[in-house]
Formats: structure tokens, sequence, C-alpha cells
């Protein structure tokens, strides 16, 4: 797909004292991006949904002056970020919730200091192997191309001895990350689904093929791999529609032998987020009838909804199925 092109970008000027933040700023310049040199983002809409697409078309580079981590159980030790918010629309995002009525997205730059922070949480847990994920609050591959920052953090990591790297996006821009030392300590996962709903509901990410492509490229470069399957739908055509995305995975990486995992989330909605869902998506044909779900109690304090156990299961032991069917080193890390 297209790299991001924001409509305005913000710039800290604290961040031109970095190589990243320079680089920044000469290829916002070249793209006729407006720049406005500021230590905050004014983003003034006339309603929220209007707050919501202009935050989504502006960036603000900046510096990241975490020096503790937050922990990451179970996925990883500790997260960290090299920018947060992202250019999709995903109606269902999991950061919907979390990053208010205007989710703008910051750019960090300081990858010098964010991998010395790395280091210490690295150096405080040996001699055991330390595990980071860099998506929590972010897709880290949306914005890589104004800084290149994840690709020295891979490389970070493919020098490191205790530490370890685990990425998970819906975007394609990978190929600088193909001819570079890695040593397997980073694990990239594609968060993948039906064309359906891919199409429908998951606005300005890559496409079904593109994902696939890139999955296929980063196999062949010798990463670790896995998928992320998510939200399972139950729709018109969901069986034919899984077989496909399962038959289309493995005839790309038909010829990768080492593990690939799998973790399966069917989708699940809380009121909060359905209210904020149908003021951003007005007409958003997501399927979130409290009347066809069950209650489930989150981690989080709040209620969600879920399928009808029979209804999960099905789609649990449907899933499995085709994974094992088409992939003989395959894992299936969790159904939830
Ligand atoms: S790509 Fe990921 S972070 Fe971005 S909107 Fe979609 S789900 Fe959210």
């Amino acid at each position: 797909m297209k790299l991001f092109i924001p409509d305005i970008a913000y710039i800290n000027p604290k961040s031109l004292n970095y190589e990243a933040g320079k680089a920044a700023k000469e290829y916002l310049e070249k793209q006729n991006v407006p720049i406005v040199h500021s230590r905050s983002v004014s983003i003034e809409g006339n309603s929220p949904s209007e707050n919501y697409v202009k935050a989504k078309k502006t960036i603000f580079i900046t510096i990241n002056a975490q020096k503790k981590l937050r922990n990451c159980k179970p996925s990883a030790d500790y997260q960290f970020s090299l920018s947060s918010s992202c250019p999709g629309h995903c109606e269902y995002c999991y950061l919907q919730t979390t990053q208010g009525e205007k989710p703008f997205m910051k750019v960090f730059v300081n990858i010098g200091d964010i991998l010395a922070v790395i280091q210490e949480h690295i150096n405080n847990n040996l001699p055991n192997i330390t595990t980071f994920e860099c998506g929590s609050i972010t897709d880290p591959i949306a914005l890589e191309h104004l800084t290149g920052n994840l690709k020295k953090c891979i490389e970070f990591f493919g020098n490191s001895t205790n530490g370890s790297l685990r990425i998970i996006t819906k975007y394609n821009n990978v190929d600088s990350f193909l001819n570079i030392k890695h040593n397997r300590h980073t694990k990239f996962r594609f968060s993948i689904n039906t064309r359906y709903i891919i199409d429908k509901f998951e606005h300005n990410t890559s496409s079904f093929e593109e994902r696939i492509e890139a999955a296929r490229k980063i196999a062949s470069a010798n990463y670790p791999i896995g998928f992320i399957i998510a939200p399972i739908m139950i729709y018109d055509n969901w069986k034919s529609e899984y077989e496909e995305l399962l038959n289309k995975l493995k005839s790309q990486l038909g010829d990768y032998n080492d593990q690939i995992t799998f973790e399966l989330i069917q989708h699940r909605f809380t009121a909060t987020a359905k209210e904020l869902i149908l003021t951003r998506f007005p007409k958003t044909q997501l399927d979130m009838n409290e009347e066809s779900r069950q209650l489930k109690w989150g981690p989080y304090g709040k209620f969600k909804y879920i399928y009808p156990k029979e209804k999960s299961n099905e789609m649990k032991d449907y899933i499995s199925q085709l994974i094992g069917k088409n992939f003989k080193n395959a894992k299936i890390e969790y159904f939830t």
C-alpha cells in the first residue's frame, strides 16, 4: 500500500536534536506536508467524529522520555514504543477506548535513549532472556518510513545475547527489514483475517494480499513468524473465507519449515466500545447485537460481549482444524 503521508505534522523542537528527527522533517518537507514547530498539538474539529478523522491524519514528531517500561504479560516481559496510535481506521481497534477523542500519532525519534532503556531492563534481568513487545499502543510498521527506527531496533536485538523482540502489524512495509542482521531474535506476527473482514472493517491498512505477501517476504528472510487471526467473526460464508485464508497462507509459506504460531481471538465488544464505534463509524456493519452474544467478565473490570459457547467452540474447532490440515509445524498458542 502507499506509505502514509499526514495532512499536517507538528514537530517538537527538541526532536531536531536527533538524526531521526531531522530525517523525518526532511521527508515530510519533500512530501509538502505543512509543518508546525510546537511542543503540543492542536486539533479543533466540529464534532467527535471530525476530531477523530483529523487526528488520524496528524503526526507529532517528538521524544520518548520513558525510563521505566511497563510490563506486558503474558505476551512479553516489557513493552516499549517507537510511536503511538496509527493511521489505520480499524472499526474495532483495541485502542479506540484508550486513546481519547483525538488519537493523533506520536513518532518518537530518540532511538538511542529508547535502546539504552531497553538495555538497562535486559541488564537487570541477567542471565535470563528478556522479551519486549513494541506494538501495544501503535502499529510499529505503519510509520517506519518516517524514521527507520524499527530497523535499528531489530539490529539492536540481533546483536543482543539476552533480549528478544516481538512485533505485530497489519502493514506490509517490510522491505527494509529483509537484509539485516536479525539473528532470529525478532519475531514478526501478522494480524490477518478474511478478505471480507479486512475490506469491510480495517480501513487504511494493508490488504489481504499485501499482508500475506509481506509475511512471505519476512519468512524468506528467516525470521520467526506467527499470525494473529483476529477478530474472528461468524457471517455468511465465514467458513469458506477462513478456508481461503489458510489455503492462501499455505500456498505462500509452504516451504517455511520452522514453527508458525497462531493466536486466535473471537470478536468481542464492550458497551463503551460499542458506543464509541457508533459515534466514529455511524454506518458500521459490525455485528454488535448484544442479544446474540454472551457476557464475559474481562480482566480490565468490564463486561465484554463474546459469542455464545456453542458458536465459539465451532469457530475454535473449525479454524484449528484448518490450521492443522495446512501446517504440520503449527502451534496454536490460544483461542480466546
Ligand atoms: S492497525 Fe492496529 S493499531 Fe492501527 S487502527 Fe488498526 S487495530 Fe488499531
